[in-house]
């Protein structure tokens, strides 16, 4: 186990993943959010994409971008999409 693909993601990941949202936005019960935590703590590529929402989100609610690039302006905007254009249910 000497390399580490991010490309593959175990199911556990994915359900990392599929929550994250609801994490970040405090809707998650008390144990699927320590469960997350832990496993947010074991996986490094997990951790990343967490941050990444992270600071998304924190762009977002001081009202972005006046001091943010054009390339990372356009990412948001991709991002944003993405996450509002995530199937529920
Ligand atoms: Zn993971």
């Amino acid at each position: 186990m000497a390399t580490a693909d991010l490309s593959q993601c175990s199911d556990e990941c994915r359900e990392a993943l599929k929550r994250l949202g609801a994490f970040l936005d405090g809707e998650l019960g008390e144990v699927t959010r320590s469960k997350l935590r832990e496993h947010l703590s074991d996986c490094a590529p997990c951790t990343e994409r967490a941050d990444f929402e992270e600071h998304l989100r924190e762009l977002v609610r001081r009202g972005c971008s006046d001091q943010a690039p054009e390339h990372l302006k356009a990412r948001i905007r991709l991002q944003l999409d993405a996450l509002s254009a995530t199937p529920s249910g």
